[in-house]
């Protein structure tokens, strides 16, 4: 059995916080252990929650475009996120998606370190705030710190971008091809490396 799939299966029992009771199930990541590139999102969205499997959502969708605008193919890609399980709000039949706090995301930190261990990627992309608190340790502001390498203490470069979920309420705007550009050259940047 290989690593990931230990972790996978002994993260599905992780208790470490209380978002597993509302949540359908963990979602563990997509990808090679021999990926160079790992890209960590926030959580699982609600697609993502019920299918057991990352970025297959909306935002999911904007990320291929992405990808596929920097030339990266997506199985080339280690994907996973910040927090396992699906943090959501319930409004009637709807759930919304509810951002991870500070204690959520610390507490499902092993998680990302075990498969930082594992994958030994040569370069982090953390899309959003959220997975650049989880692999910095710290506040994170995506527009001062963006698209470039940070000075980080780590075996792996580190690279902040937005995450791809920012740019759907952008979809029918004109701004959203230009967001979408900067999103992929901030991914290239990371490729590059
Ligand atoms: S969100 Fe992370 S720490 Fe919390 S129960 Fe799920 S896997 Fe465990």
């Amino acid at each position: 059995m290989t690593k990931l799939t230990e972790l996978r299966e002994e993260l599905h029992a992780c208790r470490n916080c209380e978002l597993y009771r509302d949540a359908t199930q963990a979602v563990f990541s997509v990808g090679r252990a021999s990926a160079t590139v790992m890209l960590v999102g926030e959580q699982p969205g609600d697609r993502e929650d019920l299918e057991g499997e990352p970025f297959v959502g909306p935002a999911g969708h904007v990320l291929d475009e992405a990808l596929e605008q920097a030339g990266i193919a997506r199985s080339d890609v280690y994907l996973t996120n910040a927090v396992k399980h699906f943090r959501f709000e319930r409004r009637g039949k709807r759930r919304i998606h509810e951002k991870p706090a500070v204690s959520h995301i610390e507490a499902c930190h092993p998680w990302l370190e075990a498969e930082l261990a594992v994958v030994r990627p040569r370069v982090v992309v953390c899309l959003g705030a959220t997975a650049g608190r989880s692999v910095l340790g710290r506040p994170v502001k995506v527009t001062q710190e963006r698209g470039r390498p940070l000075d980080v203490d780590a075996p792996y470069e580190v690279v902040v971008t937005t995450h791809p979920s920012a740019l759907l309420r952008l979809r029918d705007r004109g701004d959203y091809a230009g967001e979408l550009r900067r999103l992929a050259d901030d991914l290239a940047v990371a490729a590059a490396l």
